[in-house]
Order: structure tokens, then sequence, then C-alpha cells
């Protein structure tokens, strides 16, 4: 008889441990609490229109390029046609000048000494690690679960970093706000933080997504993020695997100290020999597992207060009766007068159509975002009030007109307004204050990242986690690597080999 692996969330890294877990001929079922697969990575119907919450850059779309493999195995990107943009963002100042960051060093060079010609050395410096990272493979650190690294593992990763050790020395330690405040244009010390989308983002992080970008591994696939989503659901069905959707898991089952299974709010039960959690980690520890199990290291990375940060965000999506097409994809304006938005000044936005996607919106018409990093706590105090309503409202409204400032008779074309809060992540996903990334990927994030978290927790056996909750930065191929390894984790602990397979039309 096949061990038994029930896995918590059928978000990327549920489903990947799912598909790997088959491939390895285990007996599994997934528990999601939402009614579609995917988790985070999802995007939304509206009328006529699809919304995106995710991908923005998917890392892994270029063949034979790092974390492609994992996409060839789950079968995500088969039959997807892939939109490699030549720029990740134009940023416009107040007074029109635009600059724009290409994706290719060598424009990106051109442009960013254009705008400011006594900045060159530093811009230099900034490209040419760019070109460097172009063939950095960032996909090292996950190909196999650290617990199990042997020193051979060991010695190649360090031959392999060898070359770039000086240049992540450099830009590891350095914030995209520490980076932009070098430069002596002001317009630059502004634009820079924000292209790489929040100050506390190191620039290595920055820099590889450039450095992906520009050689065509970091595209969107067409169709969105749910759709990505399904083609991963449907690999793990035609692997034989099992889910239950609307099927909320409240405990987790011990016996002697082992995970033997999980309950759901509807008091059913499943046992299981192995119980894998790709939820949400503080609802898996503290909820689930009611803070039995929590390592010292634990405890202080979850501390509210002096622990590692997390990311909540709003975003403003807007279903529009005009073609945006001849426009730059995404552009952050920079304003004048700073706006106050759900309590919190703003000094800048970015406006994203997603007219590279057909999918998203009928022909002549576009779907158009703005995503903004917001407070928790704020709408945490009015959800379940009318002021909850109402202030989604006042937030669109406020954004809408800043956007008919740039395009004046936006609002005659505007057929639809969809706000997603904080409260909504958590709601669909469950994911602690709203958090679309796990932990927030900053200097503090990124050590833990290298340093790398434990996946199984002290004093309980059969039973490990997987996700963005124990990847700092989280991202949709990290989370499919972790899925992964929490299989080849289970894998060693049972004595057999690790196993994977393409699909038949891989
Ligand atoms: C707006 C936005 C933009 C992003 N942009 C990018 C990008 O451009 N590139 C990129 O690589 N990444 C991006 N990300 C990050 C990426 O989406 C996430 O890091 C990744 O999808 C997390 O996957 P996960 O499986 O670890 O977690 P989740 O997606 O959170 O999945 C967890 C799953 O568990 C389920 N669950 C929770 N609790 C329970 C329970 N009690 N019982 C049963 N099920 C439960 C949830 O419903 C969910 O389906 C973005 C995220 C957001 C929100």
């Amino acid at each position: 008889m096949p061990k038994k692996i029930i896995i918590i969330g059928a978000g990327i890294a549920g489903l990947s441990a799912g598909c790997y877990a088959r491939m390895n001929g285990f007996d599994v079922q997934i528990f999601e609490l939402h009614h579609i697969p995917g988790g985070l990575c999802t995007a939304w119907k509206r009328k006529n229109y699809l919304f995106d919450g995710c991908i923005h850059y998917l890392y892994g779309t270029g063949e034979g390029k790092p974390f492609h493999n994992i996409w060839k195995e789950l079968g995500a990107l088969d039959q997807t046609e892939i939109v490699n943009h030549s720029e990740l963002m134009t940023v416009v100042n107040p007074n029109g000048d635009c600059f724009t960051a290409y994706c290719d060093p060598d424009q990106l060079e051109e442009e960013a000494c254009r705008i400011s010609p006594q900045d060159r050395p530093f811009i230099r410096d900034f490209c040419n690690a760019v070109r460097q990272f172009q063939s950095f493979d960032l996909s090292l650190l996950q190909q196999k679960p650290r617990a199990l690294w042997k020193a051979s593992d060991w010695s190649n990763f360090g031959r392999a970093m060898l070359p770039f050790l000086p240049a992540m020395a450099r830009w590891a330690g350095m914030s995209a706000g520490e980076f932009g405040r070098r430069f002596k244009s002001e317009f630059l010390q502004r634009a820079f933080p924000l292209v790489f989308g929040w100050p506390e983002i190191p620039m290595m992080a920055g820099i590889s997504i450039l450095a992906y970008m520009s050689i065509q591994n970091a595209g969107f696939p067409r169709g969105a993020s749910e759709a990505f989503a399904r083609a991963i659901e449907k690999r793990f069905l035609d692997l034989g695997g099992v889910i239950h959707y609307n099927a909320q898991v409240e405990k987790i089952l011990v016996r002697d100290h082992r995970a033997v299974g999980i309950r759901l709010y509807s008091d059913d039960l499943y046992e299981a020999d192995y119980v894998v959690s790709a939820a949400d980690g503080r609802t898996t520890l503290f909820d689930m597992l009611d803070g039995r199990y929590l390592s010292p290291d634990l405890r202080r990375v979850y501390d509210q207060e002096t622990g590692l940060a997390v990311h909540p965000m709003i975003q403003v999506s807007l279903g529009v009766r005009r073609d945006f097409s001849d426009q730059p994809h995404w552009v952050t304006y920079l304003l004048e007068e700073p706006l106050l938005l759900a309590g919190e000044e703003r000094r800048d936005f970015g406006l994203k159509h997603y007219c590279f996607d057909p999918a998203t919106a009928p022909s002549g018409c576009s779907a158009l975002e703005v995503i903004l990093r917001i407070k928790y706590a704020y709408w945490q105090h009015i959800y379940g009030h009318r002021l909850y309503d109402s202030e989604q409202d006042q937030v669109a409204d406020v954004l809408i007109a800043q956007i008919a400032k740039i395009y004046p008779d936006i609002r005659e074309d505007i057929e639809l307004i969809d706000v997603a809060t904080p409260m909504s992540y958590e709601r669909y996903t469950g994911n602690w204050r709203g958090s679309s990334v796990g932990w927030l990927l900053d200097k503090r994030a990124m050590f833990k990242m290298m340093q790398g978290m434990r996946k199984d927790l002290p004093g309980l056996r059969n039973f490990y986690m997987a996700g963005q909750w124990v990847e700092p930065g989280g991202s949709v191929p990290v989370v499919a690597m972790s899925g992964r390894n929490a299989v080849q984790l289970i894998c060693h602990q049972e004595g057999m080999p690790f196993e994977v397979c393409l699909p038949a039309s891989g």
C-alpha cells in the first residue's frame, strides 16, 4: 500500500508538492479552503474582464534557463505563450520627464546616463551587475533541501557562486532605497527604488529581475495567473491526485508527536502518514498546531514587533472601454502634491495595463491595475463596518481622479471597478495580515533566505512545511521548488530515491 500524504493548501507550493508526491508513488490528497487552485497566484473574472492578481514576471519562462525545468515537470507552461517585456517600468516626473527602466543593460545604461550624465560611473557599475547576473543561477539554492546537502553539494554551490561573490556582497547589502539615494539626479533618486517594487528590497533582487527579464527568462504567461495555476492543477489530477475544495483545515492531528492527519472545520477527519502544510505559516504553527512545536527562531521570526516584516497590498482594477495598447505597459507617476489614501500619504502611484494579454479584456478595451503597499491594521480595524465598503470606493475615486489628470475623459470609459484589500487576500488565501509574498523581501529576509529556514518542526515527526512562509521573499518559482523539496525530504525519510517525470506531452 502506498503511504498517504495530506497537503494543506492548493497554492503553487501545495500543487507542486502534490505533483512530486504523485510522481513518487504516494497516495495524495490536497485540502484547499477556496473553491479554486492557485492561492495568491490568481486572477478574477468580472464581466468581460479578467483581472490578474499576481504574476508580473515569472522566473523560468526561458527554455533551458534557471527554473525552467520545474515548469516543464509541472506542465505549467505547455502551450502557453510567453510575453517578454523589453522594459520593466516607465517612471514619469511631474514635469513630464520620463525614465524607462529597460531590461537590456545597454539600453538601460544609455537611458539612465541621458537623464543623469553626472551619475555615469555609478550607473555603469549597476548595469555591469545586471550584465553579470544574466548568467547567475538563482535556482541553485533551491535544487535540493538544504538539510540534504552533502559536502559535494556545498562545494559545487561554492564554485558556482565564486565569480558572483563580490557583486553579491555589494548589492545584497544595499536596499533599493539606499541605492536611489546615491544618485545625484533627484529624478533618479525617486525613480529607481519604485522600479523594484519597494524601497527595502535588496538591490541584488532588483538586479536579478532586470537580468532575467533581459535574457527572456522572466516573462508573463498569457492567459494570466489563474490559467497558470490551473495547468499545474491539471498535472496533479492527471497524475492521479485528489483535491478537496471548500475544505478548510482546522487542526493537524498529532499522535505521539507524529502528524497523523487533519481535521476540517466541518469536523471531517482524514488520516495520513505525512502532513505537508503549504498554507499560511502562522495559522499552521499557532492555530493548526496550537503553538506546540515552535523553535526559538520561529518565535523570533513571527514576533509582530521584532520579527520579519510582511507585505500587505491593495489592488484597484479597472475595466475600461479604451485601448491602452499603444501606452507603456507599466507607468509610475511621481506626484507633485502627495495624495491621502486610506490614511496614508502617497507621493506616487503605478498604473499597469494588460493589453499584452488578449484574455484580460474584450477587443478595444483594457484591464488596468494600480497596486499599492498599504497598512493592514487600518483595513482590519474597519473590516465588517460600513466604512470598509465606502473606504474602498474612496480609494478607487482618489486613484481615478489621478488617472483622469493623465487621461482626461477616462471616467466615461470605466465599465468596472474592483478593489482587493489586505482583508480580501486574507479571506481568500488565509495569508497572515493579508501578506502578498509571506515575508517582505528586505535585507533581513534575504539573509534568512540565504541561511534557509527549516521545513520541519522541533519534536514533530512526519510533518513538513512548504511555500512562501518558509522561503522568505516568496515568489511563484521558489514556492514551487519548496513543494518539490518537501517531497524530497519525505522520500529521504522513507529511504527512497526521489523521482521526477515529464508530462506525456513534455
Ligand atoms: C499582487 C501580487 C503580485 C505578485 N507578483 C509576483 C510575481 O510577479 N512573480 C512571482 O514569482 N511572485 C509574485 N507574487 C508572489 C507569489 O504569488 C507568492 O509568493 C506565491 O504564489 C505563494 O504561493 P504559496 O503556495 O506559498 O502560498 P499561497 O498562494 O498563499 O497558497 C496557500 C494556499 O493555502 C490555502 N489555505 C490557507 N489556509 C488553509 C486552511 N486552513 N485549509 C486549507 N487551505 C488553506 C490558501 O487558500 C491558498 O490556496 C505576487 C503576489 C501578489 C499577491
